[in-house]
């Protein structure tokens, strides 16, 4: 099988600041640790250089009066008006090379889905990527453009079915909110509630209007879950969901700020659940897109994507990290010099009313969402269905 990963020495050059949270950096560290233990160099295995994408791309999706702020943003000095937009000191900093940052990590989401629609490849990872919170004319939560959104519209523009699954610790809005009105992407986030997390939406009641009832799918989860409730979760709903929607491809986004070493969530699961989500994900994609996400332990970022790629790529490997990267990372976060995390199971009270929570959760879902998503789109002759006309 073929895999493709999307990267570029570029991506650490941007900077969002040194009290930012979202470290750029944490993309090189996972490159150099998966290069570590030589999953670079595998039979089938292309490193595929990250180049930007045309504005023409990002306009796909994006206002074009945004754009031209992202750009005046470009020097680092918020022009005026930037706060209407979302921009300024906060989550959403004006930094150097902003738009082009973007153009890169939207570029390389583009060169993921072309990859694997033209069956270059039938996996490709884009670990820069899943900025999900982005809306059409604002930033938010980090995220400028919206590259998943754009992926997706590059495959829909081909006629292709896709089903996006979104399990970072934050709601994918943005993603949900482009494709609430059509039953030609299927949305799927797994996250914790937002009634204790920003961005505050992600209900289970949030399932689509008019052509797109049923095809945005939300699984709150409360804070302090833990793998056993996380697995639980996504098996109950994302698989049965996927099979009847008979995707052509599966876009994720693979955030890992879910993890109970995280500083910005509530969260408790490790990347042992996380490992068992991603094959389940691997089962059920004819073609894959995947992409990076939230993650602000930069350790457990780059250990947890190490783990997916090797995954991607039908690869065991072995638990103790590489001596040589450790000896080039002393104060990264890697103390426990292995790649997987200890098993955590919670037992308490507090475990049984999260589990009747997450029950009462997936109970919903099937009742409400269940019945309403198809195998067949129900409007076939849609602009842009021009290599599926028999459907
Ligand atoms: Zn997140």
């Amino acid at each position: 099988m073929e895999t493709a990963f999307l990267y570029s020495d570029e991506f650490a050059k941007f900077d969002y600041g040194k009290t930012h949270p979202l470290k750029t950096f944490r993309l090189k560290l996972t490159y150099e640790l998966i290069n570590a233990y030589g999953l670079l160099s595998l039979p089938g295995t292309r490193c595929v250089e990250a180049k930007m994408a045309e504005e023409e791309d990002i306009l796909s999706f994006h206002d074009k009066d945004y754009i031209e702020i992202l750009r005046a943003s470009g020097r680092g000095i918020a022009p005026p008006g930037a706060s209407y937009f979302g921009l300024g000191p906060g989550d959403n900093p004006v930094f150097k090379g902003l738009l082009d940052w973007s153009k890169l990590v939207t570029g390389a989401s583009l060169q993921a889905a072309g990859m694997v629609d033209s069956g270059q490849a039938a996996i490709a990872f884009n670990i820069s990527g899943g900025l999900h919170h982005a809306m059409a004319e604002r930033a938010s939560g980090f995220c400028y453009v919206n590259d998943p959104v754009i992926a997706i519209m590059s495959l829909l523009k081909k006629g292709r079915r896709v089903a996006y699954v979104d399990i970072d610790a934050h709601h994918g809005d943005g993603v949900q909110e482009a494709f609430y009105g059509t039953d030609r992407v299927l949305t799927l986030s797994m996250h914790e509630t937002g009634k204790m997390l920003f961005p505050g939406t992600g209900f289970e009641n949030e399932t689509g209007e008019g052509e797109g009832k049923g095809y945005s799918v939300n699984v709150p989860m409360p804070p302090y879950s833990d793998d056993e409730l996380f697995v639980y979760a996504f098996t109950e709903v994302v698989p049965p969901l996927i099979r009847k929607f008979s995707p052509d491809v599966v876009v994720s986004q693979l955030g890992v700020d879910s993890f109970r070493s995280d500083p910005l969530t509530h969260l408790n699961y490790t990347n042992n659940g996380y490992c068992e989500v991603i094959k389940k994900i691997k089962e059920l994609s004819p073609k894959w897109v995947a992409l990076g996400g939230g993650g602000y332990d930069i350790a457990n970022v780059a250990k947890a994507w190490t783990l997916a790629w090797a995954i991607m790529n039908d690869r065991k490997i072995p638990d103790a990290i590489p001596e040589d990267f450790l000896s080039s990372h002393p104060r990264e976060g890697f103390e426990s010099k292995r790649l997987r995390d200890d098993l955590y199971r919670e037992e308490s009270r507090g475990k049984e009313m999260r589990r009747e929570e997450v029950k009462r959760v997936i109970d919903y879902i099937r009742e409400e969402v269940f019945p309403l998503v198809g195998d067949k789109p129900k409007n076939a002759v849609n602009v842009g269905h021009t290599e599926r006309k028999t459907l």
